[in-house]
């Protein structure tokens, strides 16, 4: 596995030239040409936590709430299924009225219309919650750990009163209970190193994640991270350069694992942005199925880019780049080997 050191200096180096290369290497011979889409869901902008970097923080009072109904997500997936897609995302903010015996009834009932793979980004629900919802067919489950830092985690998010936010508890849970296990960071977080990043990465292997998303971190104006101070020095850049570095790096250390290229990315460069990502070890993309009137309410940060499949036609593109629309599930090759 790549060392400590080795990735702080590809972190730092001037030029990422060969560190994209090596990565885009490493994809093909890992996980081939195939890209994988996944049908996004964001069925819900309710959230119980203050993240001094969200956009849907509970303490935003200028947020219009919505939760999709169950027919609502059902419609959704079936969009996705008919579109040929083989999973779908569920994400949300940590909203409780949302429950575990409602969350696996959605579950049961689109494992049984769709047969789609079901990944879930729920944020951290009780350990029953997460065992049930396996049980009833869910296949993936995302949780950013955002950054290895516990006190720069402690400011960005805070614990919900006595209960210690350890996400890298909740991983294990996950791992525990047969999910699909995915993780990653926020790069450019005020205060964040070049040495937090590294050994943040260096713990995607340790963790052997996989599925792994990071990307830039985009201030929002109504959040308090808006306003924190950067450090003065060694502060990571929140730039689509940087968030590429970190998915390459991610690609090196977990060979394996499946990488989306992010929306974050495309927020800050378009297009572009998105195929620089598949460019440097990403082979997942994730286009919105969201319902139109209530994409622009989940805002967790400003101008979220949107991919659909109605404007663009993916598959098209994405032979246009020499490569390929993925079929299937697209189930992680690293948790394949693992068994
Ligand atoms: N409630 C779930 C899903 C959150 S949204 C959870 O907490 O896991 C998914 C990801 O969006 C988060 O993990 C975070 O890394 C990212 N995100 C949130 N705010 C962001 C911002 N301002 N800029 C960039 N990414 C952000």
């Amino acid at each position: 596995m790549l060392e400590y050191e080795k990735i702080l200096e590809y972190l730092t180096a001037d030029s990422a030239d060969e560190l994209f290369a090596l990565a885009d290497e490493s994809r093909k011979k890992n996980v081939g040409d195939d890209v994988y889409l996944r049908g996004l869901i964001e069925f819900s902008n309710y959230c119980r936590r203050q993240c001094g970097y969200c956009g849907i923080r509970a303490g935003n009072k200028d947020v219009a709430r919505y939760r999709m109904s169950k027919e609502e997500i059902l419609e959704c997936a079936r969009e996705a299924s008919v579109r040929g897609y083989g999973t779908t995302v569920i994400q949300g903010g940590e909203d409780m009225a949302a429950t575990g015996e409602w969350v696996a009834d959605v579950i049961r009932s689109i494992k049984k219309e769709t047969g789609l793979a079901i990944t879930l980004s729920l944020g951290e629900r009780e350990p029953e919650e997460l065992k049930l919802w396996r049980e009833c067919g869910a296949d993936r489950y995302l949780l950013r750990f955002e950054t290895g830092n516990d006190k720069l985690y402690e400011t960005i998010h805070p614990s919900l009163p006595g209960k210690r936010s350890d996400r890298f508890e909740v991983l294990k849970q996950l791992r525990e209970y047969g999910y699909e296990v995915g993780s990653g960071v926020l790069i450019g977080i005020p205060g964040q190193t070049f040495e937090d990043l590294a050994r943040d990465i260096h713990r995607f292997g340790e963790i052997d994640l996989d599925m792994i998303g990071v990307g830039p971190y985009i201030p929002h104006p109504d959040t308090p991270l808006y306003d924190m101070p950067t450090a003065e020095v060694g502060q990571v850049p929140g730039t689509v350069e940087m968030a590429c570095r970190v998915v390459a790096l991610a690609r090196l250390v977990c060979p394996k694992s499946n990488i989306p290229s992010t929306t974050a990315l495309a927020t800050l460069e378009g297009v572009g942005g998105r195929l620089q990502g598949l460019n440097c070890g990403a082979n997942i993309l994730m286009p919105n199925f969201t319902p139109e009137k209530y994409r622009t309410l989940y805002e967790i940060y400003p101008s979220k880019a949107v991919l659909t499949e109605q404007k663009t036609d993916l598959g098209e593109w994405l032979e246009s780049i020499g490569r390929r629309r993925g079929e299937g599930r697209g189930d992680s090759p690293n948790r394949l080997e693992r068994g």
